[in-house]
Formats: structure tokens, C-alpha cells, sequence
């Protein structure tokens, strides 16, 4: 099977810094969050594709065309909100959606505010609207609105390292769980090697007593041994020993 795509889109971005408040830029926050998530799916079976992976402008159609020049098998957009409220709500287009969108969504919604409800943050809910990346898209397409930029409180916790990690780390376990993907397995190390079983070598016996003088001639190795030869080797032994 092929591997999955996820294309991530972090909102904005060059001349559009998108919400501003609190003196945090909302393109920087998308970015950063992208970031995060796609470094942590590289532990997954799964090809990752950033719409940016810098700090460019880019239209919504070029980021709807990216998603389905790489057929993807769905689409995140990132984005924070503004506007004087407060948690973290998601989106999917409030036109025809086939019934896989809602499902993967509402999976991907509740693992993330799972996360953020730990934090006392609201969930606003799972919500519709006709955002171009969600309507232009030909796959499974969400996006998420992480907090508001110009709410002190909300900006405190997009400021807060352990909180954003925690974030994208929710965001990459609801992608996991709804692309069911598989952790990718490390490299097997090699088996350490066996020490080498000694194997029985009769003729190599025989030379080694006969190098030690215990006995005199090369007997072939299955030749039975007599009673008198066999007392003339232990005497060798023997003496051998009170010298
Ligand atoms: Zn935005």
C-alpha cells in the first residue's frame, strides 16, 4: 500500500502575518507548530509535505493545488485566532463533505482538546465554514484555530514552550489516530555473532596428543583402541604429571 501524505499548512505567512496580538505574529506561531508536527510523524509511516517551510507568502489556491497535486490523504491547516475570545475550535467546509471529513475531524478535534481542556482551556466546538484550503481541496481537509493572539490569557500559553510542545504532540497523536498510522519500526541492529561452536574434529584430537607425545602414531580416527594401548597412554599421562 502507498505510503499516506499529510500535507500541513501553516496559515500565512511573508507579507500576511495573519492575527497579531500580545507580540506574537500568527504566521510565526502556524510555522512553528508545523514544524513541530512534522518532525514528531517522522517517527510514523507517513510522507509530510509543508505548504511553506518558511516565512513566504502563499495564495489559498496555491495551497489547495499543492494538497492535490500530491493527491494527499488530508489536509491540516494551522491558524490562531483573533478577535477577543478565548480556547480552540476546528473547522471543515460547511458545503458538501463527504462523511470521512466529519469522522476524521471529530477524532482529531477531541484528541486535541483532550490536551487542551487539561489546561482549563474552553473547547468552542467543532464548526463549519467556507475557508478557501477547505473547499478547494479535494481530500479530508480541517483546519484548526490554536487560541487567540489577542487574548492575554491565550497568548500566555502560545508563549509557553511546554505548552506548545504538548500541542503539536496532540496534533501528531490525532493525525496518528486518524490515518491509523503505524510507528515506524527503528533500524534492526545487528544479531551481536554467536561465539563459534567448537566443532568436533577427531583427526585435529588425535595430532594434538600425538604433538604432547602422549601418543606415537597417527591412528586413523575410528580404530578401536585395545587394553594395553590405552594403560600405555595413561601411564604416559602419568608420568608426564611427576615430572
Ligand atoms: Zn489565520
Amino acid at each position: 500500500m502507498a505510503k499516506k501524505i499529510i500535507v500541513l499548512d501553516p496559515g500565512h505567512g511573508g507579507k500576511d502575518p495573519g492575527a497579531v496580538g500580545n507580540d506574537l505574529l500568527e504566521k510565526e506561531i502556524t510555522l512553528m507548530v508545523a514544524r513541530k508536527v512534522a518532525k514528531r510523524l517522522g517517527n510514523y509511516d507517513v510522507t509530510v509535505r509543508l505548504t511553506r517551510d518558511d516565512d513566504t507568502f502563499l495564495s489559498l489556491d496555491t495551497r489547495a493545488t499543492f494538497a492535490n497535486n500530491l493527491r494527499a490523504d488530508y489536509f491540516l491547516s494551522i491558524h490562531v485566532n483573533a478577535g477577543g475570545g478565548t480556547g480552540f475550535e476546528s473547522f471543515i467546509y460547511n458545503g458538501p463533505v463527504n462523511s470521512v471529513t466529519g469522522n476524521l475531524r471529530t477524532a482529531l478535534h477531541q484528541t486535541i482538546t483532550t490536551f487542551v481542556k487539561s489546561y482549563g482551556i474552553v473547547d468552542r466546538g467543532e464548526k463549519k465554514a467556507n475557508f478557501a484550503v477547505l473547499r478547494q481541496t479535494n481530500m479530508p481537509a480541517c483546519l484548526i484555530e490554536i487560541l487567540f493572539i489577542d487574548t492575554a490569557k491565550d497568548a500566555a500559553f502560545l508563549k509557553d514552550d511546554e505548552f506548545m510542545r504538548g500541542m503539536s504532540d496532540a496534533i501528531t497523536a490525532g493525525l496518528v489516530r486518524i490515518l491509523n498510522l503505524a510507528a515506524v519500526t527503528p533500524e534492526p541492529q545487528p544479531e551481536p555473532t554467536q561465539p563459534s561452536t567448537p566443532v568436533w574434529n577427531p583427526q585435529g584430537e588425535i595430532q594434538k596428543l600425538i604433538d604432547a607425545g602422549v601418543i606415537f602414531n597417527n591412528h586413523p580416527v575410528d580404530a578401536p583402541v585395545t587394553w594395553g594401548e590405552f594403560a600405555a597412554v595413561i601411564n604416559r599421562l602419568l608420568n608426564s604429571n611427576k615430572q
